[in-house]
């Protein structure tokens, strides 16, 4: 009695006192025992029965088996089989369906199978316990082979049956299982059970078969918090979202209460549409509710607030989490670099290391971190560890990896990891196809292309944009036109706006700004701003103000909010020394509450990412790097060279250079510079645009400090070496007032 109301220590004492203990006070203390959670104890007490020569009857041995499954202990499993048969229970329907459950529990299967086969006699729960042990080892053919023999003898499947075999033809991913199931579960009349009708709405949305879980959903007699929460769920996880937060709305006004998998799944449907109100109000409620100590509503809770911009609300939910996974840490990690602080994410990957082991997502967001501010140090630390965990070809890693090589510029190592890379996919052959167009490889663009037509490897729209760009990046004008009809006529990928940002984009650099405006007329879809932008960057470059002019109207009727057109259309004016309407232009920024990124240039040094922002001043060796400039600048000045400083001709173009450029790489190089050794190269990477000046002093420095200096901006790359850079002068600024 005191054992039912958990009390193990008065039980005890009541136990210890008892002069005659029989079998059914020990089968009481060890069936409490068992139950409170005690399971080594449990076994414990059942050997002392044992010594003190008491004989377990029919009742033991089903809560001594249970234990053993509990702490899956085969080899005790084993024992108490043999003291089965030694007492000779082996025709006890209990204790056999219980060593059933024990073996298949246990990971042992055809033990299990053994047991059944030799029943003389079995019940509903033996049939139920073998199906359900297949099911459990990832059996899920021979359990449902089992389900069939059942059938056959006219067995009668329970909601246990039902319910195990609608979630074995799921895993299975046979969906014509699950509707026979469906099918016998509408005759069985078993509909009006509300977990077998769960988990057919679980089973439908596996298969991605929406409407029939809808169906299903729609006709239940009665609905629980698994119902609406498997419909979220469901909902969310096959690309649904709004779906998913209309069925949250319904959960409310049906007054049911929320639980954490509920909120979590929410959460999710909230973190993909950026619907940050009923994301805040999900975090009110799982407060309230008590369930923010969940490890899955925080990590749902930090990606949410990531996806919405609000890094600050993200970390704080991460700090109060009691229970961090790898899960939080790569949440955490991957939403500081998609709010482009990249830099913080990289130190957070530093201090999950000491907590936890990354595992390949961890990974993925950290080289996406790397990639955004030319880590290369950092990711090829990163890519070792993956070689060391054996991790490196699981899933999108070997792309992620592919990308970073290319995106900081080391084709070298990306065609050596493009190679080893056994199961290349589409994705792989884009990433390097990206690469080359970056770096202006139009050459080897086309020449990856028709590789990638010699292996019979089907292009898709990525690919055609990457091939594009490339052309645009290297003037291939022709070649991108022959291209752009290629994809429609042997490819049959129809372009969209991104194509055709790139057409607008090779034609407008080329300074075929006519036919470009022609091209855009003449498109059978909605141009969008990037198209327009493209028209606009033509004419920065070639000076057609007024055509310039006519794209920025209609940039700024599609999309008002993006700096960097503003910035084209100053660019544009300044070009042309229109300075009244670069302050026009500056001035309806300011109105509309527009703010350029503060300049930001990285640069690694023995592994470590060093970040500078513009005239940042906190850096400990900042006057050692200003000593170095003055040096710089006073030799250009002897050599008859510009001084950068004064170059300008007045003020607003200084302050115009300041705002698109930022100068920030100056002071990672001379950084670079002063603390690697001598000859060694130099790589930055910076978020805005090089300006002319700053173009001009990394010049001169790659040439007296006779160091190879490649800065990657917002735009491309520029490779420095001996006076002279990759891009030909022909910056984002054109074609600069030299
Ligand atoms: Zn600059
Ligand atoms: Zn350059």
């Amino acid at each position: 009695m005191f054992v039912r109301f958990g009390d193990l220590l008065e039980a005890w004492i009541v136990f210890g006192k008892m002069v005659d203990r029989d079998v059914f006070s020990w089968n009481v203390m060890v069936g409490g025992y068992a139950k409170s959670g005690f399971l080594d104890e449990a076994l414990d007490l059942y050997h002392r029965m044992l010594w003190a020569s008491v004989r377990p009857d029919v009742y033991t041995f089903p809560c001594v088996l249970r234990t053993c499954a509990g702490v899956l202990d085969l080899a005790r499993g084993t024992e108490v089989h043999a003291h089965v048969i030694r007492f000779g229970l082996e025709s006890e329907v209990d204790v056999l369906n219980a060593l059933i459950t024990m073996y298949a529990k246990c990971g042992d299967v055809s033990s299990a199978r053994k047991v059944f086969d030799g029943m003389v006699r079995k019940d509903l729960i033996s049939w139920n316990a073998m199906m359900a042990g297949y099911f459990e080892n990832d059996e899920c053919l021979q359990g449902l082979e089992l389900f069939l023999t059942m059938r056959n003898l006219s067995v009668m499947p329970d909601l246990m049956t039902t319910t195990s075999v609608i979630s074995a033809s799921e895993v299975l991913g046979c969906s014509r299982l699950g509707k026979q199931i469906h099918g016998y579960v509408i005759r069985m009349e078993l509909v009006l059970d509300v977990s077998v009708c769960n988990s057919l709405v679980q089973m439908y949305f596996c298969f991605g078969n929406i409407e029939e879980a809808e169906m299903v959903f729609l006709h239940m007699a009665s609905r629980d918090v698994v119902t609406w929460t498997t419909m979220i769920s469901g909902y969310e996880k096959n690309g649904w979202p709004e779906q998913a937060l209309e069925m949250y709305e319904k959960l409310k006004s049906a007054d049911v209460v929320a639980d954490e998998v509920t909120i979590a799944s929410s959460l999710s449907a909230c973190a993909s549409l950026g619907r940050l109100d009923i994301g805040m109000e999900l975090h009110d409620l799982a407060r309230n509710n008590e369930l923010l100590s969940y490890t899955s509503v925080g990590n749902s809770l930090i990606d949410m607030y990531s996806k919405g911009g609000r890094l600050d609300k993200a970390l704080e939910v991460f700090k109060r989490m009691s229970d961090k996974d790898v899960i939080s840490w790569s949440s955490l990690i991957s939403g500081f670099r998609t709010n482009h602080r990249s830099f913080e994410a990289l130190n957070f990957f530093r201090q999950m290391q000491t907590y936890l082991k990354p595992n390949a997502v961890t990974f993925i967001a950290v080289l996406s971190a790397c990639t955004e501010i030319g880590a290369l140090m950092c990711g090829k630390e990163i890519h070792a560890q993956t070689l060391r965990k054996g991790l490196w070809s699981q899933g999108y890693l070997p792309n992620a990896l592919l990308d970073m090589y290319v995106k900081c510029g080391r084709t070298d190592y990306a065609q050596v990891q493009f190679n080893l890379h056994e199961e290349k996919d589409l994705a792989s052959w884009n990433i390097m196809l990206n690469g080359y167009a970056r770096r202006g490889h139009g050459d080897f663009a086309i020449m990856l292309f028709h590789r990638m037509e010699e292996q019979e490897v089907h292009p898709d729209e990525v690919t055609f944009i990457s091939l594009l760009l490339a052309c645009s990046r290297s003037g291939m004008v022709s070649d991108g036109q022959m291209y752009f009809n290629l994809m429609t006529q042997k490819y049959s990928v129809k372009p969209n706006v991104k194509h055709y940002a790139c057409m607008v984009d090779l034609l407008g650099r080329a300074g075929h700004l006519e036919e470009a405006h022609q091209l855009i007329k003449e498109m059978p879809i909605n141009p969008d701003a990037a198209v327009w932008g493209a028209l606009l960057n033509g004419c920065r470059i070639h000076r057609e103000v007024k055509l310039g002019e006519l794209a920025a109207r209609y940039i700024f009727e599609l999309d008002s909010k993006s700096v960097g057109y503003y910035v084209l259309l100053c660019n544009l004016y300044a070009n042309d020394d229109r300075w009244n309407d670069v302050a026009r232009v500056r001035n309806l920024m300011r109105e509309r509450r527009l703010v350029m990124d503060p300049g930001c240039s990285w640069v690694e040094v023995k592994g470590t990412v060093h970040a500078f922002l513009s005239a940042d001043k906190s850096h400990p060796q900042i006057r050692q790097i200003h000593a170095v400039l003055d040096g710089l600048f006073e030799r250009m000045k002897l050599m008859g060279l510009d001084m950068p400083d004064n170059c300008f001709i007045d003020e607003i173009e200084a302050s115009k250079a300041e705002i698109f450029c930022g100068h920030s790489e100056k002071l990672a190089i001379v950084f670079g510079l002063i603390n690697t050794t001598p000859g060694a190269p130099i790589w930055v990477t910076k978020n805005l645009y090089m300006c002319g000046s700053c173009h001009n002093t990394v010049k001169f420095m790659s040439k007296i400090v006779r160091r190879e200096i490649t800065v990657r901006d917002a735009e491309q790359f520029h490779h420095f070496k001996d006076g002279k850079c990759s891009c030909g002068d022909e910056g984002y600024w054109g074609r600069y007032r030299e």
